[in-house]
């Protein structure tokens, strides 16, 4: 799972769920769309307009799954909830991965319930450039004794390891960015899906005093 506000979904989001599931070999990578992330404001731009948006993106790409999950539940997106849905469905011998930016790794331990997850999950840390931190003792006291130091040794169980893994090739764009750039009319050409892009432009999505976001 790689869950997410995706406001809006880019290149960075789509890259990593792509070299993810090759990394891990994973059979799917459910990009799960937050209706209302506990940690951070709500996007000015609804749910069902950044679904639509992932859904432009990921298209037909092999292994990418929309997930609505979040959006069709009540109340704050608790990823552990949402885990434990995924859990669920998939049973309790498959592995799970809850993939997460260095950016918000970083807050991990002020998640609800951070040890829950681990029961549901793996949590695989992925790089953004420009997102090194040195961890809190809250932190640190969560991921070391679940750290592994391998794909192969996180993988022969269905939950509960810690792996920081570095892509093949990252992106260093963010939601933020894009929202600054559409909102003053300069060009987010190539650092979104072209399909994305149409829906912005259609749907006057991220608009408030900049000219037309090409
Ligand atoms: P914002 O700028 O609004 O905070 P964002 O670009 O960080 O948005 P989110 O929807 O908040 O996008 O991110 C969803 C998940 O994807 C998070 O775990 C985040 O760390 C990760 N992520 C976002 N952008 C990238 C990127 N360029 N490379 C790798 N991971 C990313």
């Amino acid at each position: 799972m790689l869950g997410g506000t995706f406001d809006p979904v880019h290149i960075g989001h789509l890259r990593s769920a792509v070299e993810l599931c090759e990394a891990l070999a994973l059979d799917r990578v459910h990009l799960v769309v937050n209706r209302q992330p506990p940690h951070r404001a709500t996007p000015g731009v609804s749910a069902r307009d950044r679904l639509a948006m992932v859904a432009a993106g990921a298209s037909d790409t092999p292994g990418l799954i929309v997930d609505d999950r979040e959006i069709e539940r009540d109340g704050p997106s608790y990823s552990l909830a949402t885990l434990e849905s995924l859990r669920a469905e998939y049973g309790e011998h498959a592995r799970l991965v809850m993939a997460i930016g260095m950016d918000a790794f970083r807050h991990l331990a002020e998640w609800y319930r951070p040890e829950a997850l681990f029961e549901q999950a793996h949590v695989v840390v992925i790089e953004r450039p420009g997102s090194s931190f040195t961890p809190s003792a809250a932190l640190t006291a969560l991921i070391e004794p679940r750290r592994c130091d391998s794909i192969e040794s996180l993988m022969v169980k269905p939950h509960g390891g810690f792996l920081h893994l570095p892509l093949p090739n990252p992106i260093k764009v963010s939601a933020t960015e894009l929202r600054e750039r559409i909102d003053s009319g300069r060009s987010i050409r190539y650092l979104v899906p072209e399909a994305v892009e149409r829906l912005i432009v259609q749907r006057g999505l991220y608009r408030h005093g900049g000219s037309a976001g090409r």
